[in-house]
């Protein structure tokens, strides 16, 4: 593999496109200071204002009961395990007046595969979601959940969207894709929750439903840098199609408590990582900065990197955390951030439509971080409404058959 940089150099500042052969080459020798230089060049030609976005919103995870059993996963419990749980609609009701309370916006919401959530639970959800809060937005169901409930409700895969779409579903994050290369997939057992191509389909469909949608990308675990670079190649030639991402985020597999273990990758290795998805993925406007898995520090060089956007303020991502990621940062810090580093701070929507400047300097707010309330390991409390929804597994139907223990 012979390539110039003076020679990519020119074709990137001149709006150019990079080859899978030259982003290889890019990724594995070009100087770290180099790529950083060339992704701060496409971030300013994308993002000329200076401007760094982040969005005030609350990640939540609505059960942890998960047939997948991917083995980089430390969330997720297995159906009838004692500290399996569903959050309530109550809870989920709760959680969105605190969330609006601090001027948030949106509910991403994600879960495990569980057998005894059907179909109609998420559109009840939704439906009741919008009803008691008609502009408040559902960022909800990544591809694999879109996916399993297709298997579940023997519907296909744009059939469910249709009918969670109806219910109040607004957009779909990019979450579950690891690495869409079938190989890594199989080795991180997340090959049957949904393939490369079913998870890329399920994004095509969404597209084409008009929803818009992010992509991700978790590195770190068994692929090879070919692999990183097709998955972003992939991810390239879908947005050539559709248009249909808003943005990509990606970060470092988190060992801690999983199955697989190993350990991390380091932040150079996560800069230049984001540093080649600026360049390799020319077709999409916004990089987020991983802060959550990299820290605020990390996360702040991400910006000379060529990320523009900061992503959630609001932080209760039991997935990562309980893989040991444990940064925490609230508006006030995030925008401390931002500013330090010389840009200029907004909120924004999904849609990334510039919504205001930091809200804490327009209204007293409580510091988010005494809300951001992790649930408690061991509640296992069953919401009295999933009586509504037929038991799947085996394990919900032995406990639905046990009489209701004595009232004391
Ligand atoms: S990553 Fe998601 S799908 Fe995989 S085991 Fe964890 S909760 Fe289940």
């Amino acid at each position: 593999m012979s390539h110039s940089l003076d020679v990519l150099q020119s074709r990137i500042e001149g709006g150019g496109r990079v080859s899978a052969d030259e982003a290889l080459f890019l990724y594995r020798f070009a100087p770290t200071w180099w790529l950083g230089r060339m992704a701060d060049l496409i971030r300013r030609r994308k993002h000329p204002e200076g401007i760094v976005t982040y969005i005030i919103d609350r990640n939540v995870n609505y059960t942890n009961v998960c047939v997948a059993r991917c083995n980089f996963c430390a969330f997720y419990r297995p159906v009838g395990h004692h500290q399996g749980y569903v959050l309530s609609f109550d809870e989920i009701f709760r959680k969105i007046d605190e969330t609006i309370a601090l001027g948030g916006v949106q509910l991403l919401m994600q879960g495990g595969h569980n057998p005894d959530l059907p179909l109609d639970w998420y559109e009840d959800l939704f439906r009741a979601v919008k009803s008691r809060y008609p502009s408040f937005k559902l960022h909800a169901l990544s591809p694999p959940e879109v996916v399993h409930l297709s298997r579940m409700s023997k519907l296909s895969p744009p059939e469910v969207i249709a009918r969670l779409v109806a219910a109040g579903l607004d957009s779909i994050p990019g979450g579950g894709a690891e690495i869409l290369v079938d190989r890594v997939r199989k080795l991180l057992n997340c090959y049957g929750k949904a393939t490369a191509d079913e998870w890329l389909d399920v994004m095509r469909h969404a597209h084409r439903a008009g929803l818009r949608t992010t992509a991700t990308m978790m590195y770190g675990t068994v692929e090879t840098d070919e692999e990183r670079l097709e998955h972003m190649l992939r991810l390239r030639a879908l947005q050539d199609e559709t248009g249909g991402f808003t943005a990509f985020i990606t970060w470092s597999y988190q060992p801690e408590h999983t199955e697989r273990g190993g350990t991390e990758a380091t932040g150079i290795e996560y800069l230049r990582t984001l540093a080649v998805a600026r360049i390799v993925l020319d077709n999409f406007d916004n990089l987020q900065a991983s802060w959550v898995t990299q820290g605020g520090q990390v996360g702040q060089l991400s910006l000379a990197f060529g990320a523009n956007d900061m992503g959630s303020v609001m932080i209760e991502e039991n997935v990562v955390r309980a893989a040991g990621a444990e940064y925490c940062m609230d508006e006030v810090e995030i925008v401390r951030n931002v500013e330090d580093a010389g840009f200029v701070a907004k909120r924004r929507s999904m849609h990334y439509e510039v919504l205001g400047d930091p809200m804490f300097r327009e209204r007293d707010l409580p510091r988010q971080l005494e809300l951001a309330t992790a649930r408690a390991a061991g509640d296992t409390s069953v919401p009295a409404e999933l009586v509504n929804y037929p038991a799947r597994s085996a394990a919900a139907k032995r406990q639905r058959a046990q009489p209701p223990s004595p009232v004391a």
